[in-house]
């Protein structure tokens, strides 16, 4: 099949994202004889890449570190024949089977079905300071850009399990660790939260919001007020040199919302315990339809499921379907 930019190429089974969920649906599809293709996006290996190590996985009892997870992933899609390539959906056509997937704006693929496993990007605070000190002390990914504070101070915003995580690798590396927490409690899980309370280094701000940041050429600290809008709100600087974001995602649904139903959040809408959109052939499944569990073995779970509908679906549409 030639690649020229204005041929479209037609596959059966199409999946977008290549985190567990993708690389799940690409080794049952794979092995269903589907020949699936499959776009890694923007980053491969999806959010377990930019996280430590995976102690709730099944089949690792001493833990493995995302990237290898992903890897591993990977490499079984692979070995079942998916095609993996580098690429990023950028438009989507689904108002009628083939359905049109434009990858970089230009290729066009058209799928017999289509596997959406897009994931979820982290959340900002919104606050302008972010956008100024991007790449100059603001970070949503510590395990990115952690190595870049051995020894300095850093903040860690939000009180979930993905803020205590980042915490307490950034308290391994880092002098001291602020957690900015806007509650009076942590939402974290129970464990996590211990451990957060077990690390000496960690410091955690309860009831504080961040309303900027300050510093010459990068950050250097920043404005928070304590228990904002309450009569004895007060403000407080901190002196810092990194400043993670760590508050949650956003379904990355965006190129699909004018077919697909999704929640006020964004999250794609599937039709009850299934993968199953309200289009037929088109599947969702992982973060981007996950509004509730959100978890790499729930992911890997809907994207089984979704290969396996996908099978189903061709199997019945089959005498259907134009000729490839
Ligand atoms: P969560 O939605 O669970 O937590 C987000 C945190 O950020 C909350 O404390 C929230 O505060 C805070 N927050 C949100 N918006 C703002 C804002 N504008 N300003 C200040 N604070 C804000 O997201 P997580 O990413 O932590 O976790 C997502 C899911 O993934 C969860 O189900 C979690 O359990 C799971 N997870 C599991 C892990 C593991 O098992 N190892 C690791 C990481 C995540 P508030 O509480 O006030 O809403």
């Amino acid at each position: 099949m030639s690649d020229t930019p204005t041929q479209n190429e037609r596959v059966k089974c199409l999946i977008i994202g290549s985190g567990p969920a993708g690389y799940t649906a690409a080794i049952y599809a794979a092995r269903a004889n589907l020949s699936p293709v499959l776009y890694e996006g923007i980053q491969p290996g999806g959010q377990l890449t930019t996280t430590t190590d995976i102690e709730n996985f099944p089949g690792y009892p001493d833990g493995v570190s995302g990237t290898q997870l992903m890897e591993d992933c990977r490499k079984q899609a692979e070995r079942f024949g998916t095609d993996i390539r580098m690429g990023t959906a950028t438009a989507a056509d689904l108002s009628s089977a083939p359905y049109k997937i434009t990858i970089e704006g230009h290729k066009v693929i058209e799928a017999d079905t289509l596997i959406i496993s897009t994931g979820a990007t982290a959340k900002y605070l919104g606050i302008p300071d972010e956008t100024k000190y991007a790449g100059m002390g603001v970070s949503a990914c510590a395990t990115c850009d952690g190595f870049f504070y051995r020894k300095k101070v850093v903040a860690v915003v939000g009180g979930g399990d993905t803020a205590c995580e980042e915490a307490i690798y950034l308290a391994g590396l880092a002098k001291q660790v602020y957690m900015i927490v806007r509650k009076p409690y942590l939402r974290a899980s129970k464990v996590m939260q211990e451990r957060v309370m077990n690390t000496p280094n960690i410091t955690i701000l309860f009831e504080h919001n961040t309303i900027g940041l300050y510093g010459e050429g990068g950050v250097e600290g920043a404005h928070l007020v304590k228990r904002m809008g309450e009569k004895d709100e007060t403000r407080v600087d901190i002196a810092i040199d990194g400043f993670f974001l760590a508050i949650g995602h956003h379904p990355n649904s965006t190129i699909f919302k004018d077919y697909l139903e999704t929640d006020e959040v964004g999250y794609i809408k599937t039709i009850g315990n299934t993968p199953k959109t309200s289009i037929p052939g088109v599947f969702a499944a992982g973060d981007v339809a996950d509004p509730i569990y959100r978890q790499a073995i729930t992911a890997a779970g809907s994207g089984c499921k979704a290969a396996i509908e996908a099978e189903r679906y061709l199997a019945e549409m089959g005498e259907m379907l134009p000729p490839q």
